[in-house]
């Protein structure tokens, strides 16, 4: 937007005082790589005279927004020539199975924002997440988030330490009891979400037994799975890398950890323990046979297999998908994913009102993804915009008119920088020395943020 429309000025909002959302919050710490990609954010608010930042602002008025004072979306949409919507997916899918409340079940979406120090989750499950008393983990889903679970727990504090993972997960995981991590799918290996690069980082985990058993393999060889696997040379290459780590599975712990990737299971039951009733202490899962067409094969109960596979469990970790949450009651939803409904970017019914990202197609895809699914949707506000702008009052000061502690509140981009600084420089003098130690406190973010 600021190349093609050289006279447009934006605002930038988040929740939260640190910017990034799920680069900082979601990516996981051992994949500092990925994280590059804020460099972009930093060359957009360079702009100095074009782009604002104000963080810490809360937009919406439903009850996912969770925040006193924020903005009503149609307050600001009256304030601005245009919104964008960009605040992706933070809420996630229930296995809807008994037992999910139990003590020790969490999203896979909490533990990742727990391990990365997002403000909201580090006192998460406290008693659970000190994982003293964890011997046990079961993932129920196999996508990338599934695995970047498994390899966090799954891999020696010392070999995270240096990362900006957050100091409290590094203390949990020092105290780990972890023995077994357990990632499971409903179908097959060749229905799995994962990519290979994923799957082939836990065959290098120092200390760590991954294993697929053969006889699941064989089960998810359909006929439509061998049409799956035709012409696809991603999913044959994880068949392959599959295959030899099958080839490779023992039934002893050699190791001192596994991580059994186990396919065609569904959880039918979350079972407490028997030592606390409050507390989860196994999963029953059923065995799934493979029904359909190619590339739309689904898991269905396996009747030939009449009693449940129970699987011990002391945390339990949800990794089904992200779901978006809607900020307003004004915001067309799609009931069926989630998502706001819109043609092209352009949400509908609403004038001047876009959606980017996971909030517009849904929770997958990699960070390039977004790229051409942003240019989609600016294209189509180009299309759109006035010449001109409608607004004579700089929005902002409108907006603050109306409520002014937001002047103090808000968080801008030479104070976010100011917490990066703060944040590098705690990691430089932590012990090993880190990329960054993160700020996990909303007070103390805010404190570095206006400090002189
Ligand atoms: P995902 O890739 O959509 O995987 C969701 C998994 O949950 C699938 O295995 C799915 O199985 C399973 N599932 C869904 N509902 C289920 C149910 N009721 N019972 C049992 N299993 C169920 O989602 P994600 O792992 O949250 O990842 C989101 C996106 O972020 C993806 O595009 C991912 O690649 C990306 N990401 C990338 C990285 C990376 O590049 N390292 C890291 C993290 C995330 P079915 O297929 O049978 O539905």
């Amino acid at each position: 937007l600021l190349d093609i429309r050289k006279d447009v000025k934006i605002d930038l909002y988040d929740r939260l005082p640190f910017p990034y959302g799920l680069v900082r919050y979601g990516v996981a710490p051992d994949h500092p790589e990925v994280k590059s990609v804020t460099s972009t954010f930093e060359e957009v608010c360079s702009h100095r005279d074009r782009v604002r930042m104000f963080s810490n602002v809360a937009i919406g008025d439903s009850e996912a927004v969770r925040k006193p004072h924020s903005i009503p979306l149609e307050e600001l949409r009256r304030a601005y020539d245009a919104v964008v919507l960009a605040y992706g997916a933070s809420s996630d899918h229930d296995l809807r199975i008994p037992g999910e409340n139990l003590d020790g079940v969490l999203s896979a979406r909490s533990f990742v924002n727990w391990y990365n120090g997002h403000p909201e989750f580090k006192s998460l499950h406290e008693q659970t997440l000190n994982l003293k008393n964890v011997k046990h983990v079961v993932i129920v889903g196999q996508g990338n988030v599934a695995l970047d679970c498994a390899r966090i727990l799954a891999k020696s504090p010392a070999e995270l330490a240096t990362t900006d993972i957050s100091a409290h997960a590094v203390k949990a995981l020092e105290n780990s009891a972890v023995e077994t991590v357990t990632v499971i799918g409903r179908r097959g290996h060749v229905q799995a979400a994962f990519t290979i690069k994923e799957i082939r980082e836990l065959t290098k985990i120092d200390g760590v037994h991954p294993r697929v058993f053969q006889e699941e393999l064989a089960l998810g060889m359909t006929s439509a799975s061998v049409k799956e696997l035709e012409n696809n040379r991603p999913k044959k290459r994880i068949t392959d890398l599959i295959n030899t780590i099958a080839a490779e599975s023992t039934t002893t712990m050699e190791k001192k950890r596994l991580v059994d990737i186990r396919f065609l299971l569904n959880p039918a039951k979350v079972v407490p323990s028997s030592a606390d009733s409050t507390k989860v202490g196994s999963l029953e899962v059923e065995r799934t046979k493979l029904v359909g067409e190619p590339f739309a094969q689904k898991a269905v109960k396996d009747d030939s297999v009449s009693s449940p596979i129970t699987l011990p469990c002391d945390l339990l970790l949800k990794s089904v998908g992200y779901k978006s949450e809607s900020i307003s009651s004004t915001l067309p939803m799609n009931a069926r994913n989630h998502t706001v409904q819109n043609e092209k970017g352009k949400v509908s019914d609403s004038p001047f009102l876009y959606v980017v990202g996971w909030l517009k197609r849904g929770p997958s895809g990699i960070i390039g993804t977004n790229i051409g699914d942003a240019k989609e949707t600016v294209a189509t506000m180009i299309n759109e915009l006035p010449e001109a702008s409608k607004h004579s009052t700089d929005p902002w000061q409108l907006l603050v008119q109306q409520r002014p502690f937001l002047s103090t509140e808000a968080v801008t981009w030479e104070e976010v920088q100011k917490m990066d600084a703060y944040e590098v420089k705690a990691g430089e003098q932590s012990n090993p020395p880190k990329i960054r130690e993160k700020l996990v406190d909303i007070e103390k973010m805010i404190q570095v943020a206006k400090s002189l």
